[in-house]
C-alpha cells in the first residue's frame, strides 16, 4: 500500500543476499583423565568452551563473547560443569566421609574373610561400627552386597586405607583399627591371618609401628603365645 513512497529498490538484490548472524563455536581448553560421574571410573575429558561469534554468510568471524564451559566425558559423551574437575582435587566433607566409610567398611569385610569364614557374629560387628559411623543406617542385604564387591575386587586393605590415612589424626587411626579387632574377635578368637591384615591396615594409614603394637598389644601377646 505504501509501495508508491518507494521510488526505487531499497537494496539491490546483491546487498539483500547479506546474511550475517551469530553462532556458538566449541573449542577444547584441556584435556585430561577425570573421575566421571556418570561412569563412576576414571576417563579421558575435553574441557570445551564455547564462544559466541559474529557471523558473516556463517562463517564465524570475530568472536564476541564466552557462553560457556562444560567438561565432556569422551567414554559416555556426558557433560558436566568444570567444577567436576576442582571438586575431585578438593574433595568436600562429604566426599570424604563417603571415602572413609566405604575405606573402613572395606577393610572390615576383608578381616572377616580372612581366616576364610564367613561368621555371622563377625557380620553383626560390622554392621553395628558401620552404623556407628555412617549417615545411613546400612542393611544386612547391603552388607551382603559389598561383601561380593570386595570378594570380586580382590584388592589389598592398603588399596582402601591409603587414600584415607592422610585425612585422620592419630585418634581416627586408632578407631579404625580398634573397630578392625573387634570384628577380628567377634568369632571367638584373633586369628594370626587377621592379626597380619589388621598390622597392614596401620601401615597403609602411616601409623609407626610402636602405636600400632600398643594399640594391639594384647591381642599379639595372644597370638605369640598360641
Ligand atoms: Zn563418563
Amino acid at each position: 500500500m505504501f509501495s508508491h513512497l518507494w521510488p526505487w529498490p531499497l537494496f539491490s538484490t546483491t546487498d539483500a543476499m547479506i546474511i550475517f548472524g551469530t553462532r556458538g563455536v566449541k573449542s577444547t581448553i584441556n584435556t585430561g583423565e577425570f573421575n566421571c560421574p556418570q561412569c563412576a571410573e576414571q576417563k579421558a575429558y575435553r574441557h570445551r568452551k564455547v564462544t559466541q561469534f559474529f557471523t558473516l554468510y556463517f562463517i564465524p568471524l570475530i568472536p564476541l563473547s564466552r557462553v560457556g564451559e562444560y567438561v565432556e566425558c569422551n567414554q559416555c559423551k556426558g557433560t558436566f560443569v568444570p567444577r567436576v574437575l576442582t571438586a575431585q582435587l578438593n574433595p568436600s566433607e562429604e566426599q570424604v566421609q563417603a571415602q572413609y566409610e566405604i575405606a573402613v567398611r572395606n577393610s572390615l569385610i576383608m578381616i572377616m574373610l580372612a581366616d576364610g569364614v564367613i561368621n555371622d557374629n563377625e557380620k553383626t560387628q560390622i554392621l553395628t561400627i558401620l552404623n556407628g559411623i555412617g549417615k545411613y543406617e546400612a542393611t544386612p542385604a547391603q552388607l551382603e552386597a559389598h561383601i561380593k564387591k570386595v570378594q570380586e575386587e580382590n584388592l589389598s586393605v592398603s588399596n582402601y586405607l591409603s587414600k584415607i590415612g592422610p585425612m585422620l589424626n592419630e585418634h581416627g587411626k586408632e578407631i579404625v583399627i580398634s573397630s578392625a579387632l573387634s570384628v577380628a574377635a567377634s568369632d571367638g578368637e584373633i586369628d594370626d591371618s587377621e592379626l597380619r591384615l589388621i598390622f597392614e591396615m596401620g601401615v597403609a594409614m602411616q601409623m609407626s609401628k610402636t602405636h600400632l603394637r600398643a594399640i594391639m598389644e594384647a591381642p599379639f601377646k595372644k597370638a605369640q603365645q598360641n
